[in-house]
């Protein structure tokens, strides 16, 4: 049996009911067989995969707070240190029910990757809570994150792992976890990032995202011919990927047509107002039916299970952004036969691998997110290097660093396809060179 088979079966044996994490190791190292047969003995006598795919550290913890009629509530806490080799750990803390420790293996598995392909020196982690901060209260929210913070704060900090926020930890959050780590600590120090502008978070942070997303769709599209300008584009989520995603797809003269939020989905062939559509999800954090109801030419449609939903409008790009496995192959065969040319992922792993395939084969342009989504985890590394410096740059001065790091990112992966004779294929090309990087420092550094 190949190196990369034998581990693949010891992962699936020694982390049993976490799908999501198998998926991940599976889609990863499959397109790293040519690499992994081209130096099998060396990885296989220092067990380089078995160590890449444990994570250095798994902190699982739990988490009591308090709710508003005086009831104990209890949640579980996750954070899993993966790999340092290339930095301190760097990763989000997603709050959602759905969270569990399958969920937050893949997540940190992947970020080991996408970090790498930053260029940035940040090694990967990920964390959170099956806490869903919907329909709380801010008090309760704020004794959430103080519980969560109040075990966390032993395993962070600025040299060691540096947090950030993910689905349902936005501002708020990351404000009352950092306010509760200072108090612990005594330490004015970049530890999470993703904070307040007053209080060492970086302009351009909330935007990085989305803005990244488009930054590297725009130059795939240049650099195989195409260009981004009138485009129709189908986007999924409504949150702080989708939002942005959907504002610089806009400035880039592209129209998103679509949209989406757990409940529901909107088109508007008239194209997305985006000031509306932040109105409703940032500020009054309501559902999407409102944006319709504000907006003659957009259409409502109530989430259904079995439909494509945005998957079904016609469009010339797809962009998912807003959770896993949200696109599949039915889904894909739909964008296809409907003239969708190229989808670049602004969630994490929200195509299903058949789906990437199917469009793989049908020569539709195919980046993964952990080179199209790079943009935010980037620019959470630009604050804290303006943490460390004890300055604050400019909006243009990061908007333009993290361009430039997505062009970078989207080269860097286009050569490693080339390299390895798997022309446009961006999946195979992202995580050879995240992990070249990566397994180059891990062999430096020896059995550790
Ligand atoms: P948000 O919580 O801001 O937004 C998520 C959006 O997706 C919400 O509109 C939510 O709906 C919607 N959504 C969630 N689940 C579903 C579902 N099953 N069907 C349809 N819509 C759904 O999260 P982000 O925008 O920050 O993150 C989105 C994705 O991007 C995640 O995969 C995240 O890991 C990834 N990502 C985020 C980064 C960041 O900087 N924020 C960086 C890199 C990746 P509702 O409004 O109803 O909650």
């Amino acid at each position: 049996m190949s190196y990369v088979d034998e581990v693949y079966d010891l992962v699936v044996e020694k982390n049993p009911s976490q799908p999501e994490f198998h998926q991940a190791v599976k889609e990863v190292l499959e397109s790293l067989r040519v690499v992994i047969e081209a130096n099998e003995e060396k990885y296989r006598k220092d067990a380089l995969l078995e160590r890449l795919v444990t994570p250095e550290r798994q902190i699982l913890f739990r988490v009591p707070w308090v709710d508003d009629k005086g009831q104990v509530q209890v949640n579980n806490g996750f954070r899993v240190q993966f790999n340092s080799a290339i930095g301190p750990y760097k990763g989000g803390l997603r709050l959602h029910p759905s969270v569990n420790l399958g969920i937050i293996k893949f997540l940190g598995f992947e970020q080991i990757f996408k970090n790498s392909l930053t260029g940035l020196p940040i090694g990967g982690g990920k964390g959170g809570s099956d806490f869903d901060p919907k329909g709380k209260s801010d008090r309760e929210v704020m004794a959430f994150c103080q519980s969560f913070i109040t075990e966390l704060h032993k395993y962070i900090g600025a040299d060691t792992d540096v947090p950030a926020g993910d689905i349902g930890t936005g501002a708020r959050e990351i404000g009352f976890m950092y306010g509760q780590y200072k108090r612990l600590t005594g330490l004015y120090e970049g530890v999470l990032t993703g904070k307040g502008l007053s209080y060492g978070g970086s302009l351009a942070r909330t935007e990085a995202t989305g803005y990244g997303l488009l930054y590297l769709t725009e130059e795939m599209l240049k650099c195989n011919g195409r260009d981004i300008k009138n485009k129709i584009v189908a986007v999924s989520g409504a949150g702080n990927v989708a939002i942005y995603a959907i504002q610089k797809a806009q400035q880039l003269g592209a129209k998103p047509v679509t949209c989406s939020d757990s409940t529901g989905w909107i088109y508007d062939p008239a194209g997305i107002d985006v000031a509306l559509l932040k109105e409703v999800k940032e500020v009054k954090r309501a559902r999407l039916s409102e944006y319709a109801a504000a907006r003659p030419s957009a259409e409502y449609h109530e989430k259904k299970n079995g439909e494509h939903g945005v998957w079904s409008i016609k469009c010339d790009i797809a962009l998912p952004c807003a959770t896993q496995n949200e696109l599949d192959l039915e889904d894909a065969k739909m964008l296809v036969a409907n003239g969708c040319f190229a989808v670049a992922e602004g969630a994490n792993m929200p195509t299903t691998m058949d789906a990437t395939e199917y469009f793989q084969k049908n020569n539709v342009l195919f980046c993964p997110g952990k080179a199209s989504n790079a943009g935010g985890v980037a620019t959470s590394a630009l604050e804290m290097s303006q943490n460390s410096e004890r300055l604050s740059w400019t909006f243009k001065e990061v908007d333009s660093k993290l361009k430039d790091i997505m062009v970078n990112i989207f080269h860097s992966i286009d050569d490693a396809s080339k390299q390895y004779g798997m022309l446009r294929n961006y999946v195979a090309g992202a995580n050879i060179a995240g992990f070249l990087k990566v397994a180059e420092a891990m062999n430096a550094q020896g059995i550790v």
